[in-house]
């Protein structure tokens, strides 16, 4: 079953700042990785509509969004020290955040067996009243929200190197949504400690591996393989959403990991495992450096599509982190001694 792929040229007129490193160029180099790894035919393409506002209302209260959509069109401006807003920033977010609900309903009708949303602004650290690190509409979390009220229990596993604080604050007392992370540690946003876990009825169903910089693929592998995937199919999700963030690279000029393309091939092999085809679904995040965009987004879907004959990088190892594995494991234990 083909891969759907969705992308909108409004992406491109939102103005994130002069000199921004989230800017219009990322997609034009997404665009190139699909151009290297031969798959400009092998995809569907899907042009999205624009998020509801009950499907925004989910995630965000009326007040922000139309204080939000008000504040673009009367020209934008600053939000944060780095979050900035133009005149077609609003519809800009809009879209992305339609973009996955878009996907689910293709998914739904079967013509696809796992779709990626190329999108920008980003989702993840966008809070439900607030927008934050670039992000204005959390994407991924609308999708997520949508799925788990039709009764779906929803996995969304975050690898970009940044913690996704919206995504985890949102669902943090859910038991609808598991939210698992690998990020680097200590960094922006500050969030995303080994022992949270969640509240109430949702405790175990927020998972954090905060990785020490320049770690490397060998331990991104052993923490999916030994923690996250055993947490997860214990769990039993029905539907895989990822925040598929490519900041982790080496070359990222934002963080400190040492991940490559290869290496995020062989996470998005392994994590697709946990649900059936046609439950599966990604979200661009971060990735500042426009090669190593390119490389992860083409090794990505290369992965998807066709076993992964494109891969411009091996995977990497040698790096530290593994007693960041070791540590989340005992916490996973004692929470099933509870
Ligand atoms: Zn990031």
């Amino acid at each position: 079953m083909p891969v759907l792929y969705a992308t909108h040229e409004r992406f491109m007129d939102h103005d994130s700042g002069t000199g921004h490193p989230e800017r219009p160029a990322r997609l034009k180099a997404v665009e190139r990785g699909i151009h290297a790894a031969g798959l400009r035919d092998a995809l569907v393409r899907v042009v999205p509509v624009a998020a509801s506002a009950g499907d925004i209302a989910r995630i965000h209260p009326e007040a922000y969004t139309k204080a939000l959509a008000e504040y673009c069109r009367a020209g934008g401006g600053y939000l944060d020290g780095d979050t900035h807003v133009g005149l077609h920033s609003w519809e800009a977010a809009t879209l992305a955040a339609g973009a996955g609900l878009e996907l689910i309903r293709r998914l739904d009708a079967g013509e696809g067996s796992v779709g990626f949303c190329a999108v920008r602004p980003p989702g993840h650290h966008a809070l439900a009243s607030r927008a934050m690190g670039f992000c204005l509409l959390n994407n991924v979390a609308v999708a997520a929200a949508a799925l788990a009220d039709r009764g779906e229990r929803v996995a969304i596993v975050d690898y970009d190197a940044h913690h996704g604080n919206g995504t985890q604050d949102l669902f943090w007392s859910d038991p609808r949504v598991f939210y698992a992370s690998m990020h680097e540690w200590p960094t922006y946003p500050g969030t995303g400690r080994i022992d949270d876990v969640g509240v109430g009825d949702a405790v175990g169903s927020t998972l954090n591996l905060p990785f020490p910089a320049r770690t490397t693929g060998d331990v991104y592998r052993a923490g999916v393989d030994d923690v996250l995937m055993p947490a997860l199919q214990k769990w039993g999700p029905t539907w895989l959403l990822i925040s598929a963030g490519f900041d982790g690279h080496h070359r990222d000029p934002l963080t400190d990991l040492g991940l490559t393309a290869g290496d995020y091939a062989d996470l998005t092999t392994v994590l697709s495992g946990l649900v059936p085809a046609g439950r599966r679904l990604l979200f661009l995040e971060g990735g500042y450096d426009l090669e190593a965009l390119s490389h992860c987004t083409g090794s990505v879907l290369s992965a998807l599509v066709d076993d992964g004959a494109y891969r411009p990088e091996t995977a990497s190892s040698g790096g530290p982190g593994g007693e960041v594995n070791a540590a989340a494991l005992k916490i996973r234990a004692s929470l099933a001694d509870r």
